[in-house]
């Protein structure tokens, strides 16, 4: 059901990125027990998170972008200059296997940084180039939002896990 060398994934289904738990358990993969008449998510704010997630992975632009905007507030990555016009980057190419991929392989990047990083690929496609600086270094609006986007890294590096288990095309 997955393709990482592919920008969208049309077959992938919500239920093969977060299956029902034969254990009577979330299946947005927090760990909690599911309360009485619940069926697949502990609370509607599972659900949320999980859908948001499924929508990133299976390539939907806006929902990517929305989350990008939370995480980056418009700020290139590369280069730390704020622009409207910012791109939403698969950190590792699509072509190298960057696809179905969580928020972990998106950031923002500036109109002229993009270009660059494109460039870069296009001269030397075999090379390990990518353009990428480390969230640390973002300037940061408040503290609420950098906690919220820890968490938010944190949910789907676990959810990586359950991508990968996810049957492979
Ligand atoms: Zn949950
Ligand atoms: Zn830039």
């Amino acid at each position: 059901m997955l393709d990482n060398f592919s920008r969208y994934q049309k077959r992938l289904t919500l239920e093969c990125l977060f299956p029902t738990s034969s254990q009577n358990k979330c299946a947005c993969g927090c760990g909690k027990e599911l309360p009485k008449r619940r069926i697949k998510w502990y609370s509607n704010d599972c659900r949320r998170q999980a859908l948001n997630i499924f929508y990133i992975v299976k390539g939907d632009t806006s929902v990517i972008r929305q989350n990008l905007y939370r995480l980056d507030r418009g700020y290139c990555r590369n280069c730390g200059v704020y622009s409207n016009d910012w791109h939403a980057d698969h950190v590792i190419p699509v072509f190298k296997g960057g696809g179905a991929c969580g928020l972990e392989n998106f950031q923002t990047l500036c109109v002229d940084c993009h270009k660059y990083k494109t460039i870069q690929l296009d001269r030397i496609p075999d090379s390990d180039y990518i353009l990428t600086t480390s969230l640390d270094i973002l300037p940061s609006p408040n503290n609420t939002i950098r906690t919220f986007n820890k968490s938010i890294g944190k949910d789907i590096i676990g959810n990586t896990v359950g991508i990968s288990k996810c049957a492979t095309v």
